[in-house]
């Protein structure tokens, strides 16, 4: 069998990927047809070639515009059922999903029944078990993450078991969400923060600090800072890192740059994750085999990095460790 259907077959873990960044183009475009179209947009391939990027603004708004798709809660059954399709059809068996409920508000969408909309759709695919982690969003600042924070506290039967922040990282740092954080842990949640990427080493070090996450997310920018490099290895902090992103948005100037492999060789707890596929084209199995190309990963390398992921899973111990075991005596691990 060759390497890539090696990795298609796979069973995997994702722990980064947003839902409104892995909607389908095909489910995409019938939104777009939905809300009478967009004339810059006349066609699905012109939709495809929005989704190349000049920089991380440009990213962030081409985020805001896509999103102005999403007007309906029955959108978000819609777009939910796809995305869970479209990862059980690439053997995801497990994966812990960003949402951005503030992004919605525009569109007169409350939290409650857009998370159970989004719910809907997520239980039609029993092939995949889906976590919720709601984005609070940094750019609408502090407050408005607390008035978000109380209400996803109200839906938590509803598989959301964590919090976090995206957004535009450079103009938004940590330090001022300290509070809600905090109120995050008290009730319940656990915490990411998307940090490193957009901004430096100061950023990730406020999300240790002031925020005191249980993970980074992409954390791409630590090796501007050796003692922070140092510190991440030492206590293990799980780093979800999103290599091809990171090149699409250019946080590295090409993949060979990327620091993956000095990260697993220093001994972090690192998973690898895909952040928006559908805004990048990539796949998870495209991640890994991105891996092997230019740092010589190795397949046991790569099983190694499936079972960190889900080490770094927010799921109890026991089901950690009966997912780990059920991928190992899979015929395709
Ligand atoms: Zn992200």
């Amino acid at each position: 069998m060759n390497t890539r259907t090696w990795l298609e077959n796979l069973p995997k873990v994702e722990l980064h990927i947003h839902l409104e960044g892995s909607i389908p183009l095909d489910a995409l475009w019938t939104l777009v047809e939905k809300y009478g179209g967009d004339p810059a947009t006349p066609t699905l391939e012109a939709l495809r070639q929005r989704f190349v990027y000049r920089d991380f603004p440009h990213f962030i708004q081409t985020w805001v515009w896509k999103n102005g798709f999403l007007r309906q809660y029955e959108d978000f059954t819609v777009i939910a059922e796809a995305v869970a399709r479209d990862l059980a059809r690439q053997n995801m068996r497990y994966a812990e999903i960003f949402y951005s409920p503030p992004d919605f508000a525009r569109h007169g969408l409350e939290l409650q029944p857009l998370t159970e909309a989004i719910r809907r759709g997520l239980t039609r695919v029993p092939e995949i078990e889906i976590n919720l982690v709601a984005d609070l969003v940094r750019d609408f600042g502090p407050e408005q993450a607390a008035r978000t924070l109380a209400m996803v506290s109200e839906v938590k039967d509803q598989g959301v078991i964590g919090v976090g922040i995206g957004g535009s990282e450079q103009n938004h740092p940590p330090e001022p969400f300290a509070p809600v954080f905090a109120e995050a842990r008290r009730r319940g949640f656990r915490t990411s923060a998307h940090a490193g990427e957009a901004a430096g080493a100061a950023s990730i070090w406020g999300a240790l600090r002031a925020l005191e996450v249980d993970r980074i997310g992409h954390a791409t920018r630590a090796v501007e800072d050796a003692a922070l490099l140092a510190e991440l290895a030492r206590r293990r902090v799980p780093l979800e890192l999103c290599p091809i992103s990171n090149v699409c948005l250019s946080i590295v100037p090409d993949m060979a740059a990327h620091p993956a492999r000095r990260y697993v060789d220093m001994g972090m707890l690192v998973s690898i994750n895909t952040d928006d596929p559908a805004m990048f084209g990539n796949s998870l199995a495209d991640e890994y085999e991105a891996l092997m190309t230019h740092f010589a990963f190795t397949q046991d390398e790569i099983r190694a990095l499936v079972l960190a992921a889900i080490e770094s899973a927010w799921l109890p111990e026991e089901r950690k460790r009966a997912l780990a075991a059920s991928f190992q005596a899979d015929s395709a691990w």
